[in-house]
């Protein structure tokens, strides 16, 4: 088994040696935890978004998309609670001089010190009793497993306690306490825990001095909460609806080691559901399994979990994260949020301006209740890479074990649909009959031309990027109007007329496919 880490490393000059993601700046030595998107990487980006948009906009009657600028005005962090409340606690080893996040250096220490050793009890006892194995009674009575839950129960109490009430001070004692070292040094020094702001603050007007703090939009929620009324007038939504948008978001993230997971310019797919008050459980429910299902139809086989929130942020009456395991475990990929009416009510009281819904059903009015599912554009793209990027042990022309790079992206999702090769170069013939398939099938699909290399190099360069089909042009081609039809999963070659080739690879190529 090749070790998480190198596999994580793979996966990133993967992404850079086939041009899907770059080093922002990186002539200028890059800037970090800033990425930019190549030709494969963009395609699929647009891909994801497009899958997500038609799943809620298309799909859905009763959920409208909009696009609300990146500025807004300063007031609107306020009464969000962003100003006073979006902060991550901070912590730094003094001896590696490496900075952490007080919450997920605690966090990791649960997952990886005492989860771990639980696990291991139980997959050995597994083992050893069989068929008669009964996990739940194991659990609640082998000392050593009892005794490491009730470690984690501690731990865990007194770290949600502290960031309840915004305690640094008690959350530091929760590091110091448990010999919570540094992951890089070991070390246990420890400066004291800071509060720190994730929001971008710029200056708006001509003239620095004296201008308005403008913020670096850190999501895209609020530009929704905010045209709440103008949506729901102009299209005449009557709750339960939905509001859809796809936008880049900024944080001055802490620590932003792990490639595109953790960003400071991302994008987000967001969308607020607004309800009758006392009915948003039965619709976070509803929304938790929707969303899961959206995940699944992408990755059959991922590894997907729910997991509730321990910490409920100050506008949350539940939520929930769907988590993916990544090369470096599983992490947050989404989040389901209940978020009352917390934003509504703020924003009617800072700007002084009603946002009621009159609900012809009930005949009366209220403030809606919200149902947010929000998940990065950014984090979608990486867990759709791991999953997708595999070694394979395959038999080459002559029949020797060799191993191939592919890139197992769904088709729907995938940059290149079909990359057209025509078998020799420099046969003007082949390359002529090549280039009328490419003009023909470039309307339906996005398609590439590739002429270099041997046969073998270009298919080894398509599985490489992801394309699921690839077709070549060879001297029968000429006699008989007939291609081959490689599939990039199974390796299979047929031969096919071309006439027929367009129906036949646009029905695996569909999003409707994976809509449905
Ligand atoms: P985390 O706990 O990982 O910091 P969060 O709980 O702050 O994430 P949310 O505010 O719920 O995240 O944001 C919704 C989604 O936006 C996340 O599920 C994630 O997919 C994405 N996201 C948040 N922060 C970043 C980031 N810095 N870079 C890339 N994507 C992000």
């Amino acid at each position: 088994m090749e070790k998480a880490q190198d596999v994580f490393k793979k996966l990133i000059s993967h992404c850079k040696e086939y041009g899907y993601i770059f080093q922002s700046s990186e002539i200028y030595d890059g800037l970090s935890a800033v990425y930019d998107y190549g030709p494969y990487g963009s395609e699929l980006k647009n891909n994801i978004k497009n899958y997500w948009w038609s799943s809620m906009v298309k799909l859905h009657e009763n959920i409208v998309g909009i696009d609300s600028a990146i500025f807004m005005h300063p007031t609107i962090w306020k009464a969000s609670g962003h100003v006073d409340a979006f902060n991550d606690p901070m912590i730094d080893n003094k001896d590696s001089k490496k900075r952490y996040r007080a919450d997920t250096l605690i966090e990791d220490f649960i997952a990886n010190k005492i989860d771990k050793k639980i696990n291991k009890e139980v997959e050995k006892a597994r083992k050893r009793f069989g068929e008669s194995f009964d996990e739940a009674e194991f659990i609640s009575t082998n000392p050593r497993v009892v005794a490491n839950t009730e470690k984690k129960q501690g731990i865990m109490a007194a770290f949600t306690k502290a960031m309840e009430e915004d305690d640094m001070e008690a959350l530091k004692a929760v590091i110091v306490d448990n010999g919570i070292v540094c992951p890089e040094s070991g070390s246990r020094e420890w400066t004291d825990v800071r509060q720190f702001n994730l929001m971008f603050a710029t200056k708006m007007g001509a003239i620095a001095e004296g201008a308005d703090t403008i913020y670096l939009r850190p999501e895209t929620a609020q530009g929704i909460f905010v045209n709440f009324l103008n949506v729901q007038k102009t299209t005449r939504q009557k709750i339960p609806f939905g509001i859809a948008q796809i936008g880049k978001a900024f944080r001055n993230e802490i620590v932003a080691r792990q490639f595109i997971f953790r960003m400071r310019e991302f994008e987000q797919m967001e969308m607020q559901f607004f309800v009758r008050p006392g009915t948003e459980m039965e619709w976070y429910e509803k929304w938790k399994e929707t969303r899961m299902n959206w995940h699944k139809a992408v990755s059959p086989d991922a590894k997907l979990k729910f997991h509730d929130h321990d910490n409920l942020a100050h506008y949350a009456n539940a939520a929930v994260d769907i988590e993916f395991e990544f090369p470096f475990g599983f992490k947050e990929l989404e989040g389901i949020h209940s978020r009352t009416d917390f934003d509504l009510k703020s924003h009617q009281e800072h700007s002084n301006k009603k946002l009621h819904y009159f609900d012809p059903e009930i005949n009366d009015s209220y403030i809606p209740y919200v149902v947010e599912t929000s998940i990065g554009v950014d984090r979608m793209f990486l867990a759709i890479m791991s999953n997708a990027l595999q070694d394979e042990e395959v038999l080459d022309a002559k029949g020797n074990k060799t191993t191939r790079v592919v890139l197992r992206i769904h088709p729907a999702l995938a940059p290149v649909k079909v990359a057209i090769l025509p078998l020799v170069k420099k046969d003007e013939a082949l390359t002529g009959k090549a280039r009328e398939i490419f003009n023909k099938l470039k309307f339906s699909f996005n398609c590439q031309y590739d002429e270099k290399d041997a046969i073998g190099k270009r298919y080894r360069r398509q599985d490489a990027i992801g394309t699921p089909y690839c077709i070549t042009i060879d001297q029968q081609t000429i006699d008989d109007n007939t291609v081959t039809l490689r599939d990039r999963d199974s390796m299979e070659q047929i031969r096919i007329a071309i006439d027929a080739l367009e129906e036949h690879i646009a029905d695996k190529l569909d999003m409707r496919a994976l809509l449905a």
